[in-house]
């Protein structure tokens, strides 16, 4: 339901166009396929998505499968699901004691709200969680990250600003192994300024836990900001490059038109999305499940 309620603007600006424009035809032909990628890309399902969606729809119509927009329809929602069903371990916490999750993204994307509900999350499952402020750049980041983990009732891992973050990770994965935590959610730094500088202090991170304990981290979640549409899938490019990201959670799914670009990522990064945000509250995160989406999308 809550998914439902979250996908409205997305469902109205992508599906809502779609069968304004179904309902006015005459017929599926290549013309009605070309108003279709005008919707698509629009709607931030991004150019190269959008391309290969009309190719696959254009071989089906060529073949004669594709008759009648009704069965349009449904071929755009099952591709549209395909490019969204990307394998990847899951994110399960069994694999590894602790299991180690590092959070990276763009400031302002809602890394430490996701960080929050994630520590709830797990806390809910009886897990024992330890929390690790790895941005240090940012005087406040560790005080928003402390304010999440006591709602969340869970320890956080800080130093003073301004120190080493692998240091941080280093503090962390010991106290979280010495303490005997299911999980450990590392935050990082998300300035793009220092876009170089920023790559680096991750990479240097991932030694570090790969150190102490190898094979850590388990998973390298990326955090984007749906409201910012292709701009989301640049972000995810940048880190993708640097650090090998694992999946990725999508926030502030809630009141954007944008949901489009969830295809786009899963389409074009082949990443496999963990959690959709829809809003701002400690129980606003959900498993991202694409048959649920695309059945919430295309109702
Ligand atoms: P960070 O800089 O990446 O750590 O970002 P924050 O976690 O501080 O979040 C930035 C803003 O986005 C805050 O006002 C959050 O409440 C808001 N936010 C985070 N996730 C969501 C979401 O899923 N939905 C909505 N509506 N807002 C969110």
């Amino acid at each position: 339901q809550r998914m439902r309620t979250g996908l409205a603007k997305t469902q109205a600006s992508l599906v809502g166009r779609i069968d304004a424009l179904l309902r006015g035809c005459q017929g599926v032909d290549e013309e009605l396929l070309e108003e279709l990628e005008e919707i698509l890309i629009t709607a931030d399902l991004g150019m190269k998505t959008t391309q290969q969606l009309i190719q696959s729809l254009e071989m089906r119509l060529d073949k004669g499968q594709l008759n009648d927009p009704d069965v349009l329809r449904e071929a755009l929602k099952g591709e549209i699901r395909d490019r969204l069903m990307q394998e990847s371990a899951p994110l399960d916490p069994q694999r590894a004691t602790p299991f180690v999750i590092m959070v990276v993204g763009v400031n302002g994307v809602g890394k430490t709200t996701t960080i929050g509900k994630l520590a709830h999350q797990y806390v809910q499952q009886g897990k024992k969680v330890l929390v690790g402020a790895g941005d240090t750049f940012r005087a406040a980041a560790a005080e928003q990250l402390e304010v999440w983990g006591q709602r969340a009732g869970v320890e956080v891992i800080r130093q003073a600003a301004g120190s080493d973050p692998a240091a941080v990770a280093f503090d962390a994965i010991k106290a979280a192994q010495a303490r005997k935590a299911d999980v450990l959610l590392l935050d990082t730094a998300g300035r793009l300024h220092t876009k170089v500088n920023l790559m680096e202090e991750l990479k240097k991170i991932r030694r570090v836990l790969d150190r102490e304990m190898p094979g850590a981290p388990h998973e390298t979640l990326l955090v984007v900001d749906a409201t910012t549409g292709q701009n989301a899938l640049v972000q995810a490019r940048l880190f993708q490059e640097a650090v090998s990201v694992s999946g990725l959670a999508l926030t502030k799914l809630d009141g954007t038109a944008r949901g489009g670009m969830l295809v786009a990522i899963g389409g074009e990064l082949g990443l496999p999305i963990h959690y959709v945000g829809i809003g701002e509250g400690i129980e606003d995160l959900r498993p991202f499940d694409p048959d649920l989406f695309v059945e919430a999308l295309f109702r």
